[in-house]
């Protein structure tokens, strides 16, 4: 098996960061106790930050961003995997502090690693990837303080995005009524065939709101935070939740005590990255055993690793609709 390999390299000029693809050797990639052979990846806004520098997440380079893999193990210390062992990864700060997945392989943290779930492909679980981790994660935070679907329409916020798109197919397949919130009207007819009952355009949300507005959303999940969270919390129903994840709009949060004092209504905090490795399993279970494949297939788009530089670029700029598997081998 050769030892060097492509990877997309981050590095940093006069305060600039720029990629570029290199032949990087074994030896050149961080310590770990498996080295994983990836297929696939996927893009998240995250690795739009990244890769564009725009986030200023990246601390140390050069640094091969790359927040999700999938693929084979290829050798092996960790009684764990094996050589050989289908296995995804999403998170645990990989792709941000530690070299990620877009490379040809990676050293890694065996206990970062989930084995691959029956009946997924790797290109399939990188159509998933973090964005669908994320919204089932989003999903679950609701289920667990009660809202259910008999209960009236669920908002998703950023619903033409990775998180989005996934949150509003698996609601629907779930038997939720979701109204899907979106800056791409255009993109009606999509979000409907992904289960969508209703559309609303993006800048309903995007005005200053009274601290409590007309009840209208019995649950949410919220991809974007910013002023639209805050409209969204005012809007929502008594003795309902929201599950924040996201900040595509901005990170503030000009909202008011009101819709929790009031209206008993429950901000519910989603974080993907260090989910334990327990409830992985578990949040993957239940992505299997619910999302209709063929609305994957229809939401993802596939790219070269060669083009993954410029859909960094129009992720950031809300471009890009649905999910992007990057295929790395
Ligand atoms: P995408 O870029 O795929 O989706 C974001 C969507 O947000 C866009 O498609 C667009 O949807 C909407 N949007 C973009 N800009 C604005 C704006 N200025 N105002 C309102 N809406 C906007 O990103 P992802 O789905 O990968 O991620 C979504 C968010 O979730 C990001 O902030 C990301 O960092 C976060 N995230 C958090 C995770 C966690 O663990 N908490 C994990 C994964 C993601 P439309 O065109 O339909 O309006």
């Amino acid at each position: 098996m050769p030892n060097t390999f492509k990877a997309l390299v981050l590095n940093k000029n006069d305060d600039q960061t720029y990629s570029e693809f290199k032949q990087l050797d074994l030896a050149d990639l961080p310590d770990g106790d498996v080295v994983v052979s990836i297929s696939h990846s996927s893009l998240n806004y995250k690795d739009g930050l990244a890769v564009t520098g725009a986030g200023k997440i990246i601390r140390n380079f050069p640094f091969v961003p790359g927040i999700d893999l999938a693929g084979v193990v290829e050798s092996s210390e960790s009684e764990k995997f094996k050589v050989g062992d289908a296995v995804l990864l999403t998170g645990w700060g990989v792709g941000e502090k530690y070299w990620g997945g877009f490379s040809q392989k990676a050293r890694l943290n065996a206990k970062w690693l989930t084995a691959m779930p029956e009946g997924l492909t790797p290109s399939r679980a990188m159509a998933i990837g973090t964005a669908g981790f994320t919204a089932m994660l989003s999903i679950m935070a609701l289920e667990k303080y009660g809202i259910s679907r008999k209960n009236g329409p669920v908002l998703v916020s950023g619903a033409n995005g990775g998180v989005g798109s996934m949150a509003v197919t698996m609601l629907a397949a779930l038997g939720y009524e979701v109204t899907a919130s979106t800056g791409r009207l255009e993109e009606s007819d999509f979000l409907k065939y992904l289960g969508a009952r209703n559309i609303i355009p993006r800048s309903d949300l995007a005005h200053k709101s009274k601290p409590l507005e007309k009840e209208k959303y019995n649950g949410a999940i919220d991809t974007v935070g910013g002023q639209p969270l805050a409209s969204l919390l005012s809007q929502l129903s008594y003795g309902t939740a929201v599950a924040a994840c996201g900040l595509a709009a901005g990170m503030e949060l000009p909202t008011t005590v009101f819709p929790f004092i009031l209206r008993n209504v429950a901000l519910l905090g989603v974080d993907s990255v260090m989910c334990p490795a327990a409830k992985r399993e578990l949040t993957w279970q239940r992505i299997v055993e619910i999302l209709p494949m063929d609305k994957l297939d229809s939401l993802t788009n596939t790219i070269t690793f060669e083009q993954l530089p410029i859909a960094a670029i129009a992720i950031l700029k809300g471009e890009i609709r649905g999910r992007t598997v990057v295929t790395i081998e």
